[in-house]
């Protein structure tokens, strides 16, 4: 006879398992009968984790896709709205640049009438200087590269 392991009751002395409190005498026992069983939970737990972290990361994935997309929608509509708006201002800028032409002319004559005049010829040179200025703005306002929208 020996004594088992947990209830330390006598049983026989080849016995796998305890008659009176059923525990398992050996390791090998206690592990098939204990073990395995709590081996199989935690790998169908892990398993488990690992399906829903794919899923998680596959809903995430097209969640971001369609954000993106429609991020570039509207991109591309404001990119549209930007290009009309520079084709105005540009309409804008060209009257504008013939309005200067117009000015330049009569400033121009106006310092040959003035020629005797200092004062007035300062006057002069100061609105020339002021003309040149709007020119070089309006030249930048042309210059700045826009993509032109896709025809359909
Ligand atoms: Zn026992």
């Amino acid at each position: 006879m020996k004594k088992c392991r947990l209830c330390k009751q006598d049983i026989e002395d080849d016995a796998k398992k305890c008659d009176k409190c059923g525990s398992y005498q050996t390791y090998l026992g206690r592990f098939v009968h204990i073990g395995i069983p709590i081996i199989s939970v935690l790998l169908a737990l892990v398993s488990w984790g690992q399906t829903y972290l794919e899923n998680q990361a596959k809903k995430d994935a097209i969640e971001g896709e369609k954000e993106a997309t429609e991020i570039a929608a509207v991109a591309e509509e404001q990119k549209e709205v930007a290009y009309v708006e520079r084709e105005i201002a540009l309409k804008k800028a060209d009257q504008y640049n013939e309005a200067l032409v117009q000015i330049e002319e009569d400033v121009n004559s106006m310092k040959q009438m003035n020629v005797h005049f200092p004062e007035n010829l300062q006057r002069l040179n100061t609105i020339t200087k002021k003309i040149e200025l709007s020119r070089e703005q309006v030249r930048n306002l042309d210059e700045r590269p826009v993509r032109r929208p896709v025809e359909e």
